[in-house]
């Protein structure tokens, strides 16, 4: 097989090229990985009508149907009728989302509920590089929230928000900029800084190395400003 046709991923179809070059992988969107039943039973009959040759939970807690046929995608999405997501590409990923206060015993706060929030107001936001949320619902961090993005992580007192972490190539631990916030200042908390990341970061920059170019004090300033003053504060961080 030439480079020239050698398959690529097919990003509206949610569709990643296998190392085969000619199968793919697709990985619907299960919000925190919280599913049920008749969803799984759905991606197991679709799976096996179209000769899908592998099923992967994948780290982002989604479920991919590995070996499918390029001419099989749109049928696939169409009767598995989940959302597409966004598995790849600069934007925000699927939040990682541990059991939280709902199931887990050790849990201090409601991470399903903060976490599926966040998700569903920023999954597939497009933004200057790839960026991961991970919540957890107490100090164990099952959600890995100290290697993404943003982490946020409860105790007893409330949120630990963490930034500028990531578990690539250069893995770094993220830093902690708040304790003790409520959830809806955690959200505000997110906006914030996603707000700021997308209009002033430049392309390809992930959230570490903005901070590392503006000072984790510009992005608190930013974060702690009344909204009437956001503005004139990004200028700033901007110029
Ligand atoms: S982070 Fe804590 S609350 Fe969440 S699953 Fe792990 S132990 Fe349970």
């Amino acid at each position: 097989m030439t480079a020239e046709n050698m398959k690529k991923d097919i990003p509206e179809l949610g569709a990643i090229v296998q190392r085969d070059r000619e199968t793919y992988a697709i990985a619907p969107h299960l919000p925190g990985g919280i599913t049920n039943t008749a969803t799984l039973r759905k991606l197991v009959d679709i799976g096996e009508k179209y000769g899908c040759k592998l099923v992967k939970v994948t780290s982002a807690q989604r479920i991919a149907l590995v070996g499918l046929k390029e001419e099989d995608l749109e049928n696939i999405w169409t009767e598995l009728e989940i959302d597409k997501g966004s598995a790849i590409g600069f934007c925000v990923r699927s939040v990682k989302i541990c059991p939280g206060i709902d199931f887990c015993k050790r849990a201090k706060q409601d991470s399903v509920g903060v976490g599926l929030a966040i998700d569903k107001k920023y999954h597939g936001m497009p933004l200057p590089n790839k960026f991961k949320i991970g919540v957890s619902g107490c100090p164990n961090s099952c959600a890995e929230s100290a290697v993404k993005d943003i982490g946020i992580i409860g105790a007893a007192k409330g949120f630990k928000i963490l930034v500028g972490g990531n578990a690539g190539g250069q893995p770094r631990i993220a830093e902690t900029i708040y304790e003790d916030k409520t959830a809806d200042e955690a959200l505000k908390i997110v906006d914030d800084i996603i707000t700021l990341y997308e209009k002033a970061a430049s392309k390809g920059q992930r959230l570490s190395k903005f901070i590392d170019k503006i000072g984790v004090e510009n992005l608190v300033r930013y974060i702690d400003a009344p909204v009437g003053d956001k503005e004139r504060i990004l200028v700033e961080i901007k110029e």
